[in-house]
């Protein structure tokens, strides 16, 4: 079962051989991207709605 190996979420097959790095490795998912950004800006009490 394919895994981010950051935060441990399954991801998919896909997705994991396009993002991991040439040891497969997969160092950051969307769910890891999505904390980041949340992390990263002010975020408080605005998310993102352009899904
Ligand atoms: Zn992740």
């Amino acid at each position: 079962m394919a895994h981010c190996d950051n935060c441990e979420s399954h991801v998919t097959k896909a997705y994991h051989r396009v993002f991991s790095d040439n040891s497969g490795v997969l160092h950051a998912c969307s769910r890891c991207h999505d904390q980041a950004k949340m992390l990263d800006g002010a975020g408080v009490g605005e998310v993102n709605s352009d899904r």
